[in-house]
């Protein structure tokens, strides 16, 4: 008898204190939880996140789309958005690549997404004044024009975006690949040999959570923008260059020493010496002298709902205060993407 031997996933997950490394997402709930963090958002009841008024209605506007998204997600389109073939998935795991990278070929149903968002998003009374003129726009998009903005925004260059359709074309490829990552077989995705991009796609995180609750406990993880799948990478450690010599914190309210992050190092990863519910540490700035860059990281033992994406877009002060110490943003949101000045 010939004894099969453990590949290393299985052998993980023979050990119960197995730090879980990727997070596949669930989109039948995630749009819908975004959704609701983003409205207590804009009515300024988070409060750790203070929005100021100037923001509030993107905000419900954005909310409105991740509405849309969920709709999409329940609806039958979801079933034209299919996995590649397992062979294309054995290729990239055996080269060590993404399985659902987003530089390859799109999914076939991801222009069926792009039509079913659209139509959920019927301005009524309750719309934001700016969803009319961008419907009308995006309505507007010809085939070659909506795969190169989705070309644009998937690799990251802001060249040839508009501003205010990207939001709604990034909607629909978050639905595609969330929908795609939900059904993938962990084993297809594997550690890349970089920590900083996703896994599963090879995009860039929007921003850092330290989870609660089961295994995840005290973890923390970086979010996809794109798929939203989230993967481990330890604490106190730069998101873009992987150094963690100069890394430090900057809250709303100061910058301060983390005693989070010291105690992290007394205690090990996954302990929490800290007391939870401050508000004063839901959102912060993770800021690194190597690279001079910052992405932020939201804490879910001082607010149960951080929500990533929406965090991230609602707490732009935290982005001002931190540009002006000299800081670069790391990588952009999905759902914001401002005029280019060059
Ligand atoms: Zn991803
Ligand atoms: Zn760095």
């Amino acid at each position: 008898m010939v004894q099969r031997l453990l590949q290393p996933g299985e052998i993980e997950s023979l050990d119960h204190n197995a730090i879980p490394r990727l997070l596949l997402p669930h989109p039948a709930t995630l749009f819908a939880a975004r959704a609701t963090r983003l409205r207590q958002l804009a009515a300024g009841e988070v409060p750790g996140i203070p929005v100021e008024e100037a923001l509030r209605g993107y905000l419900g506007l954005m909310a409105q789309l991740a509405d849309a998204q969920q709709a999409v997600v329940a609806g039958s389109v979801a079933y034209q958005v299919e996995l590649p073939p397992d062979a294309s998935m054995k290729l990239a795991h055996d080269h060590n690549m993404p399985p659902l990278p987003v530089s390859g070929a799109r999914p076939a149903g991801w222009r069926a997404v792009f039509a079913a968002l659209l139509e959920a998003l019927k301005p009524g009374v309750e719309a934001s004044p700016q969803l009319a003129p961008a419907l009308a726009l995006l309505r507007g998009l010809n085939d070659a024009e909506l795969e190169g903005m989705a070309d644009a925004i998937l690799n990251g260059y802001a060249e040839g975006i508009d501003p205010l359709c990207a939001p709604f074309i990034a909607a629909a490829l978050q639905v595609s690949w969330s929908l795609m990552a939900s059904r993938l077989d962990p084993a297809w995705a594997q550690p890349l040999v970089t920590g900083t991009l996703c896994p599963v796609c090879g995009s860039q995180p929007v921003a850092s959570v330290v989870r609660i609750g089961g295994q995840s406990q005290g973890y923390r993880y970086l979010h996809c923008s794109c798929c939203e799948s989230e993967w481990h990478m330890v604490r106190v450690k730069c998101s873009c260059c992987e150094a963690n010599g100069k890394v430090a914190y900057q809250g709303l309210v100061g910058k301060d020493a983390d005693p989070q992050a010291a105690n992290v190092a007394a205690a090990g990863e996954g302990k929490t010496l800290d007391k939870a519910n401050d508000p004063t540490k839901v959102a912060r700035a993770e800021t690194c002298d190597d690279c001079h860059t910052y992405r932020k990281i939201f804490n879910q033992e001082h607010d149960y709902h951080v929500e990533p994406l929406a965090d991230d877009l609602a707490s732009l002060l935290l982005d001002v205060l931190v540009s002006e110490a000299g800081y670069a943003r790391a990588s952009g949101n999905p759902l914001l993407w401002l005029k280019d000045e060059a």
